[in-house]
């Protein structure tokens, strides 16, 4: 692929200023988006079933190992990169980019994350012994990483320790507790959870979160649970219950301490479900425009273009559409750890107006294409169904960023009310 060739299309991202590896990782993400996973993306839908043969192509293309630095063999993307992909993906199969995203995070936030958190020396040396290994697994053996966080608790709210639980033992940890909407269930090959370190007799801190990864097939690991959600049924995110599962040491993604740090100097770690997202908001764009032209390959060719009412709406979509990139795009490259205020209210600001405006541009898709085009034959009404999840993704929810905008606004840190 010639990364200097014009690129021939508009990127989810907007026409915007890229790298030539940049372009080069677009125009794969649009081939295999448009060859392999915009046909597959029903079948996952309907069956409620992980997109393995998706996965088979980004192994096959070197884009699980995008984010592994590139002196452990891997892609050696960066943040920004890694976004612009991410939304050219999700423009196609909105399943494969969270699911993707869930994976990613394992060797970005132990790669150019965690190479912006602080450690001491003793901290770094240890933490790149053992990302080595998880590294070695994921470009070698094309292992999948799963992120299960959630429990039904505050905890992956960011407002009360993880319920799950790991007590140090000889050469490792044991691992007690249960977590819910694991997406990856039963598919990954390592559930990279979030924990709180059990140290008998101490009250657990959020700030004793470990980060640790569990072999799936680690005896007392089980997958439970039914799975048939509304929208993104293939991520089949079901439970996971742990029950005395031994880890050994080297499984350690961060090391002790350092994940809550990292959470507070890197808030940009959570926007990396946005992209999914914006990509879901251009898919819906650009079915309308096809549609209202009579272009949908296999529909008869009805134009419906004419009518003023639909060109004001898709003028209203495009509007929208345009100031979702803006704000992503300004969002991810100003992401760098310890951001000015600023930079973060902007940056929950992406995040909200990204995960309602991706579901409001799929709401006006329906209104304006009408009845004929929110058939199960068609993507529309699959792109609204996964378009409405993305404000329910923790820590921040749509409702969780308004309530921390608004705090953060009117409060500066460590400033308490009389009572
Ligand atoms: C398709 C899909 C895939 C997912 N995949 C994953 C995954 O791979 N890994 C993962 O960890 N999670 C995943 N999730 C879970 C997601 O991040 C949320 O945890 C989940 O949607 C929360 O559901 P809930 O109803 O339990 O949360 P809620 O009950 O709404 O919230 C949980 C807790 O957060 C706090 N909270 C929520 N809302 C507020 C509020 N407005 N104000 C103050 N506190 C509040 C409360 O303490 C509450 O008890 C996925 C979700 C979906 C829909």
């Amino acid at each position: 692929m010639d990364p200097h060739a014009p690129l021939g299309f508009t990127p989810a991202v907007g026409d915007t200023d890229l790298t030539a590896r940049q372009r080069s990782l677009l125009a794969l993400a649009r081939e295999l988006g448009t060859s392999r996973f915009a046909p597959r993306a029903a079948q996952w839908d309907d069956s409620a079933t992980f997109p393995q043969a998706n996965y088979d192509d980004l192994r096959e293309h070197g884009l699980l190992a995008l984010c592994v630095p590139a002196d452990q063999g891997g892609g050696g993307a960066d943040f920004a990169t890694y976004m612009l992909v991410a939304a050219e993906i999700g423009r196609h199969c909105g399943v494969t980019a969270l699911t993707w995203n869930m994976h990613i995070c394992s060797t970005l936030w132990t790669g150019v994350l965690a190479d912006g958190i602080p450690m001491t020396d003793a901290q770094r040396e240890e933490h790149h012994r053992r990302r080595a290994l998880h590294f070695r697994r994921v470009v070698q053996d094309g292992a999948i990483y799963a992120q299960p966080f959630s429990e039904g608790s505050a905890a992956a709210a960011g407002r009360a320790p993880f319920g799950t639980t790991a007590r140090k033992v000889a050469g490792g940890w044991v691992v007690n507790g249960r977590k819910i909407f694991a997406s990856l269930s039963g598919a990954a090959h390592y559930y990279g959870i979030l924990c709180t370190e059990d140290r008998e007799g101490v009250k657990p801190d959020p700030r004793d979160t470990l980060y640790l990864a569990v072999p799936a097939t680690s005896p007392g690991v089980t997958v439970s649970g039914d799975w048939n959600p509304l929208g993104m049924r293939g991520t089949v995110s079901r439970n996971l219950t742990f029950q005395d599962v031994f880890v050994s040491d080297d499984e350690q993604l961060m090391p002790r301490g350092v994940y809550h740090q990292g959470a507070q100097t890197w808030p940009a770690m959570f926007f990396t479900l946005a992209p999914t997202y914006l990509g879901l908001a251009n898919a819906a764009y650009d079915f309308t425009v096809q549609y209202l032209r009579g272009e949908v390959p296999g529909e008869p060719p009805v134009k419906r273009r004419m009518y003023p009412t639909k060109q004001v709406a898709v003028a209203q979509m495009r509007i929208q559409l345009e100031s979702l990139r803006s704000l992503f795009l300004r969002a991810v490259r100003e992401a760098r750890p310890a951001p000015s205020k600023d930079e973060r209210m902007r940056l929950y600001a992406a995040q909200f107006t990204v995960m309602e405006g991706a579901n409001d541009i799929a709401r006006l898709a329906i209104r304006t294409c009408g009845g004929q085009s929110m058939m199960k034959h068609l993507p529309l009404e699959r792109i609204y169904r996964d378009s409405r999840c993305g404000s329910l993704m923790l820590p921040w929810t749509a409702e969780l960023v308004l309530d921390r905008m608004g705090r953060e606004t009117l409060y500066e840190a460590g400033e308490r009310d009389e009572a």
